[in-house]
């Protein structure tokens, strides 16, 4: 799995976090999304496609 996201669309509401925080953090200044694992363990997989699917600017891109 690669993860990409585009930081520049994100509206910095934190969902990724909450679902994937081994992969996602924010930033403290102004909460916009941090790439922690570009490309997570298999065990991360599903909560990575979730934060993806429910990011409400879709700046998460995964792919296979
Ligand atoms: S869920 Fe989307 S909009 Fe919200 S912080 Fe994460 S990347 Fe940004």
């Amino acid at each position: 799995m690669k993860i990409t996201l585009d930081a520049d669309r994100c509206c910095a509401a934190g969902q990724c976090v909450l679902i994937a925080p081994e992969v996602f953090d924010q930033r403290d200044e102004d909460g916009v999304v941090v790439l922690l694992d570009a490309e997570p363990p298999a065990g991360q997989h599903d909560a990575v496609r979730e934060a993806a699917a429910v990011c409400p600017a879709a700046v998460i891109e995964v792919r296979a």
